[in-house]
């Protein structure tokens, strides 16, 4: 173990000392599955993280909530009371998109110095790469240098409504958000800019009719659908960074009945949070073509954009000096894909995200991280702990 305040060098060689330690641990964190809408699982893996947490002398605290995990608050308190220092929020989320039974089909395995398994690079990585930056920090300066508040959500895959305003609450005491979320791309970027959220969902109500006795009759809500698919396609403006994608359809029971109900759900991406009202707006100007149907319109952005304000540009500017003391040049990225990260930059609270593991396929049969960039990534989390 290195001295007191260790060099960049000797921090780099003790996260290189402790990286198959660290890959055990994620491997135990992904061998606990843990879906979104399996309450029971995600509760077991939540207590899991608690005890691991509370062992580095974290104060663990539920937030219960019916229909997900119960979301995972601790508290490190920070060596010097005295010193009044805001802490800083790590902000990630157990819960994976995997049904329950994935592991059997798509086991935790290493193989070319990767780490494979549901859910290991979004972001069970990520909540291990908590734990060890904040031991090493311990260890290093014999306590944590400012308080840290960690914060692990059960609900962030499928739009957060459990967790949101117990993560804003949190975001708002602290000086900057630290968000575990994967690193872009292979070279492992930090996120600096997040596209915003939303999802919309058309109902049409169309009159049935039996398809060969009274074709007339009948007000298709699976034609009047399609219209308004082709309209709504008509909202892309990929340009400014607007995209809709009109992702589920659904509608009719029979071939020989003209459909009574159709619904189509639409994926919605903006750039920036002026665009909501206005895509917004657009949506809820949609009429029916057929005089006959009755066209609903529900939904809206759930997360807004999380834009690169100053306070974003600040914390990777301070990452970057940061990777410059071992020769790593970090590059920043912004991405389609939205997170709790956009919550906290969207109340004013300077956050960078994608500090988690850097690797591929997130979501996806091929996810895994490259063990390799463990080391370097969880120096990156330790420095920010203490500068952010
Ligand atoms: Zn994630």
């Amino acid at each position: 173990m290195p001295e007191s305040n260790p060099t960049w060098r000797e921090r780099l060689h003790y996260f290189e000392a402790e990286q198959d330690a660290l890959v055990r641990t994620i491997r135990e964190f992904v061998e606990i599955e843990s879906p979104s809408d399996n309450k029971p699982a995600a509760d077991r893996m939540g207590r899991f993280l608690a005890e691991r947490f509370e062992a580095f002398g974290g104060r663990p605290r539920f937030h219960p909530t019916d229909d997900f995990g119960n979301n995972l608050q601790i508290d490190f308190p920070g060596a010097d009371p005295d010193r009044d220092k805001k802490p800083v929020l790590l902000l990630g989320h157990f819960d994976t998109v995997y049904p329950l039974g994935t592991l059997a089909s798509m086991p935790c395995h290493e193989t070319d110095a990767c780490l494979h398994g549901p859910g290991v690079l979004d972001m069970k990585s990520g909540i291990a790469l908590m734990l060890y930056a904040i031991e090493a920090l311990q260890s290093w300066h014999s306590g944590l240098p400012r308080p840290v508040t960690v914060f692990l959500v059960s609900d962030e895959e499928v739009g957060s409504t459990s967790s949101r305003k117990i993560t804003e609450s949190l975001a708002r005491e602290s000086a900057a958000v630290l968000v575990l979320e994967p690193a872009a791309g292979t070279r492992g970027a930090v996120k600096t800019a997040r596209k915003g959220v939303g999802d919309y969902i058309l109902t049409v109500k169309g009159v049935a009719a039996h398809a060969g006795l009274d074709p007339g009759k009948g007000h298709s809500a699976i034609l009047e659908l399609a219209r308004q698919i082709t309209a709504v396609s008509k909202f892309n403006d990929l340009q400014r960074g607007v995209s809709v994608n009109p992702g589920v359809v659904r509608g009719g029971t029979r071939t020989n009945v003209v459909a009574a109900e159709a619904t189509v759900e639409i994926d919605v991406r903006i750039k920036e949070a002026k665009q909501a009202v206005s895509l917004d707006r657009k949506f809820r100007a949609l009429r029916p073509f057929d005089k006959r149907c009755k066209l609903t319109v529900e939904g809206g952005i759930n997360r807004m954009p999380m834009e690169r304000t100053p306070g974003v540009a600040a914390l990777y500017k301070k990452a970057q000096l940061i990777a410059k003391q071992i020769d790593w040049k970090l590059e920043e990225a912004a991405v389609g894909g939205g997170s709790d990260g956009n919550f906290t930059a969207g109340i004013g609270i300077p956050t960078l995200d994608g500090m988690g593991g850097a690797g591929q396929g997130a979501h996806a049969v091929h996810e895994h991280i490259v063990i390799s960039e463990l080391p370097r990534r969880a120096l990156l989390l330790a420095g920010m702990i203490e500068t952010a």
